[in-house]
C-alpha cells in the first residue's frame, strides 16, 4: 500500500475510532469493539500508539540467544567505559573489538557474539514491523571524526555542515531551555541501545524495534539528532515533552521536521524530540 493510501485510511481509521478514548483501553479490546476495517491499518496504528506491549505477531529472540544478547550487551558496556561515552558514540565495529582484545577489563568478544551481533545487524527487519529504510548498510560502517564535532557541555557530538546549522537556529530561536539530548551514534553505540531495549521487553524485537531503531538504521548515525528540555530527564522521550514549551517553540518554528511523526507509516512509535535532518 501506498503512503497516501495508508494516511487516508488511517485518518478515516482514528476520526471513527474516537482515539483519545479508545487508546486508552487494551489492544484485545481495540481490536474487538471498532468495526470491521483494514486490519493491516488497525494493527499499525494500535503498535505505534501501544508500543511497549507484546501482539501474537511479534519476533522474539530464541532462548539461546538471550544468553548472548547478555553477554554482548555487558561487553559493549564494557567497552563504553573504557573508551569514555562521548568516544564510545563514534566507535565502530572493527576498533571495537580490536579494543575487546586489548583490554583485560573488557575481554574479547566470542565467536558466537560477534555472530549474533552480526545476525542482529544483518535481520531482515520488516519481518518485526519495522518499514524503516538503512542508512548504514554494513556492520564495519565507520564514522569519520572529522566530519562530527562535539557540542560543548552535551557529552554528544554532530555531524558538521547541516545538522550543526540546523542546531545552531534551533538554539537562537527556542532560547536556552533547549538542549541536545542525543547527537551522532555509532553502529556499537546503536548497538548497545538496541540490545538494552531488546532485554528490556524480554527478548521481543519488535516491541523493541517500535521504539529503538535496531543497528543501522538509526538516522543518528548520519545526521538526525534528538532535542529535549534542559532539566527534564527521560520525560525528554516520553510524549510527557509533547507538553514542554520548547516543544511548542520547535513546531510554531514551522519548518521543522520529526522523522516519526504520530501515527506514522513506518511501525514506529511519535517520536516528537527526534528532529529529521538528512
Ligand atoms: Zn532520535
Amino acid at each position: 500500500m501506498n503512503r497516501r493510501a495508508f494516511l487516508k485510511q488511517a485518518a478515516f481509521f482514528l476520526s471513527i475510532a474516537n482515539a483519545p478514548l479508545v487508546f486508552a483501553k487494551p489492544p484485545d479490546f481495540i481490536k474487538n469493539h471498532l468495526p470491521s476495517f483494514d486490519s493491516h491499518i488497525k494493527d499499525r496504528l494500535i503498535k505505534n500508539r501501544l508500543f511497549d506491549t507484546d501482539y501474537n505477531d511479534d519476533i522474539f529472540l530464541e532462548k539461546k540467544d538471550m544468553l548472548l544478547l547478555e553477554a554482548s550487551l555487558k561487553r559493549l558496556k564494557r567497552v563504553q567505559k573504557t573508551v569514555g561515552y562521548g568516544n564510545f558514540c563514534l566507535l565502530n565495529f572493527d576498533d571495537a573489538v580490536k579494543i575487546s582484545k586489548s583490554y583485560t577489563a573488557v575481554g574479547a568478544f566470542s565467536k558466537q557474539e560477534l555472530a549474533f551481533l552480526e545476525m542482529i545487524f544483518y535481520s531482515r527487519v520488516s519481518e518485526y514491523g519495522l518499514m524503516s529504510e538503512k542508512p548504514i548498510k554494513t556492520i564495519t560502517g565507520k564514522i569519520v571524526k572529522k566530519e562530527v564535532k562535539k557540542i560543548p557541555y552535551t557529552g554528544h557530538c554532530l555531524y558538521r555542515g547541516r545538522p550543526i546549522e540546523v542546531y545552531k537556529t534551533i538554539k537562537k530561536e527556542v532560547g536556552n531551555q533547549v538542549i541536545l539530548t542525543s547527537g551522532v551514534r555509532s553502529v556499537m553505540k546503536q548497538f548497545l541501545l538496541f540490545l538494552d531495549k531488546a532485554r528490556k521487553s524480554q527478548g521481543n524485537l519488535s516491541m523493541a524495534s517500535r521504539s529503538l531503531a535496531p543497528p543501522g538504521y538509526s538516522f543518528h548515525g548520519v545526521g538526525d539528532f534528538d532535542v529535549g528540555k534542559k532539566g527534564y530527564g527521560i520525560h525528554n522521550f516520553t510524549k510527557r515533552f509533547t507538553k514542554t514549551d520548547v516543544y511548542k517553540k520547535l513546531t510554531d518554528l514551522g519548518y521543522l521536521k520529526f522523522r516519526y511523526e504520530r501515527d506514522n507509516d513506518l511501525g514506529v512509535r511519535f517520536e516528537p524530540w527526534h528532529i529529521e535532518v538528512v
